[in-house]
C-alpha cells in the first residue's frame, strides 16, 4: 500500500479542506501531476536542470573532524549546497515545470523566512513565468536580504498585515489569490503541508535528498545508517530524506524547534506537543490552545516557525516509524558554532536542530553511524547568530 490514498489521507491525516473552488482545481493538478510523472520529456527535462542548474547530486561529506570529536561517525548531506542555499530548489524546479506543463503562466507562493520565496522566484526567472509572493509584513522586516533577493529577481513581494503577519497569515492570503486566480495560476505550496495533493507533491520531489543519501552512503560503507536525523518546519526536508529510509532498519529522527522551551507560545514543536486539527486545508498535529485556537509560535529560525506539521509525519508518527524530538534555541546555536568552527561549514538555523539533537544526546549515538540532512546554509541566519553568540 502506498500513501497518501485514493482521497489523500495517510491513515487519519491528510485530506482536502478547502472551499468548493479549489476542489476542482486540486482535482486537476494530481491528474496533470499524474501525467507529468508518465512524460519522458518532462522527467528528462526536470533532472537535466536538477544536475546542471541546481548542482545535484550534493556530497555526502563525512564530518572527520566531528566525527572524533564524538565518536560518532557523523555524515553531512550537503542540502546548503544546492543552488540558492537550501533544499527548496528541488520542489520549485518540479512544480514550475509542471505548472508549464498545465499551460499556467503565473505562479504565487507563501514564504516565511523567505528562503522558499527566494527558491520560487527562481525559478519564475528561469522559466519566464510571473510571480507572486506573499510574506508577513513582521517577516519582510526580519528578512530584508532575501526580499531584496526575490524583487532582484523580479517577483512582486506583497506584504500581509493580517494576524500575526508571519508564515501563516502569508498562506491564507495565497490561498486567497488561488480562489480567485486559479483559472491562470499555480500554487507553488512549499511545503509538505496544505491540502492533496500537496503534500504528497512536495514529497515526491524532495525524494531525491533521500535516494541519493542512500546510495551514496551504501557506496561509501557497503551498509544502512544506523539513524537519519532531519530537522521539521513544515517537514519537506525530512519527508524527501526519511522516504528511501522509512522501511528499512535505519531509525529516523525529526527535530522540532523547540524554541525558548515547551510552554505555550515558546516553539514550534506540533508534533511533539500538539494535537490533531485542520489547518490550510489538512488535518494533521496542530499546535492548538483549548478552544481549538492555533497558537502563535516561536523559533529562533523562522524556516521552523509554523504551527502544523505535514500530515504524513503525523502518520509515520502514530505509527512509530519516526521518532520526533526536539531542539531548543540555544542548543541549535551551540551546534551552528561547533559545526563552523569544527568543519568550516556554517549551517541554516534550521539545519542546525538536526546537529543539536545530536551533540546534546551524544550518549546515545556513540558508536553508531549518523546522515544529518544538512537542509540549508546559514549566510541568510548570520545577524542572528552575532548577536546571540558576540563574536
Ligand atoms: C524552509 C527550511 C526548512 C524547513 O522546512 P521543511 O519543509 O521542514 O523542510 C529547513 N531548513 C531550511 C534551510 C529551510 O530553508
Amino acid at each position: 500500500m502506498t500513501f497518501p490514498d485514493n482521497n489523500g489521507y495517510f491513515g487519519n491525516y491528510g485530506g482536502r479542506f478547502v472551499p468548493e473552488t479549489l476542489i476542482n482545481a486540486l482535482i486537476e493538478l494530481e491528474e496533470a501531476y499524474r501525467y507529468f510523472l508518465q512524460d519522458a520529456s518532462m522527467q528528462h527535462e526536470l533532472n537535466d536542470l536538477l544536475h546542471h542548474f541546481a548542482g545535484r547530486p550534493t556530497p555526502l561529506y563525512f564530518a572527520r573532524g566531528l566525527s572524533e570529536q564524538t565518536g560518532i561517525m557523523l555524515y553531512l548531506k550537503r542540502e546548503d549546497l544546492l543552488h540558492t542555499g537550501a533544499h527548496k530548489l528541488n520542489n520549485t524546479l518540479g512544480q514550475a515545470l509542471l505548472t508549464r506543463f498545465m499551460g499556467k503562466k503565473r505562479i504565487i507562493a507563501e514564504t516565511g523566512a523567505g528562503q522558499h520565496g527566494v527558491a520560487t522566484a527562481t525559478v519564475a526567472a528561469l522559466l519566464g513565468l510571473e510571480c507572486t509572493i506573499y510574506m508577513g509584513e513582521v517577516d519582510i522586516e526580519r528578512q530584508m536580504p532575501n526580499v531584496k533577493r526575490m524583487k532582484l529577481l523580479g517577483a512582486e513581494v506583497v506584504p500581509v498585515t493580517s494576524g500575526s503577519r508571519t508564515l501563516k497569515d502569508a498562506i491564507n492570503e495565497a490561498l486567497r489569490d488561488w480562489v480567485r486566480t486559479v483559472r491562470t495560476t499555480h500554487y507553488l505550496l512549499g511545503s509538505v503541508s496544505g491540502p492533496h495533493p500537496f503534500p504528497m507533491i512536495v514529497r515526491d520531489f524532495q525524494k531525491v535528498i533521500g535516494n541519493e543519501a542512500l546510495q551514496q552512503f551504501s557506496t561509501i560503507t557497503g551498509k544502512l545508517p544506523d539513524f537519519c536525523i532531519a530537522c521539521i518546519g513544515g517537514g519537506s526536508n525530512a519527508a524527501g530524506f526519511f522516504h528511501a529510509f522509512i522501511n528499512t532498519t535505519t531509525q529516523c529522527i525529526g527535530v522540532e524547534a523547540g524554541g525558548k522551551g515547551l510552554y505555550p507560545g515558546g516553539h514550534c514543536a506540533s508534533l511533539t506537543s500538539g494535537k490533531p486539527g485542520i489547518l490550510h486545508g489538512a488535518l494533521s498535529y496542530l499546535l492548538q490552545n483549548d478552544d481549538g485556537q492555533v497558537m502563535d509560535v516561536h523559533s529562533i529560525s523562522a524556516g521552523l516557525d509554523y504551527p502544523a506539521v505535514g500530515p504524513e509525519h503525523s502518520f509515520w508518527k502514530d505509527g512509530n516509524k519516526v521518532t520526533y524530538t526536539t531542539c531548543s534555541d540555544k542548543q541549535a546555536l551551540n551546534a551552528c558554532i561547533t559545526l563552523t568552527r569544527t568543519e568550516g561549514i556554517i549551517p541554516a538555523l534550521e539545519s542546525s536542530h538536526a546537529l543539536g539533537y545530536v551533540l546534546e544526546n551524544r550518549d546515545s549515538f556513540v558508536g553508531a553511524s549518523v546522515i544529518i540532512n544538512l537542509s540549508g546554509r546559514g549566510d541568510k541566519d548570520l545577524d542572528t547568530i552575532l548577536k546571540e553568540v558576540n563574536i
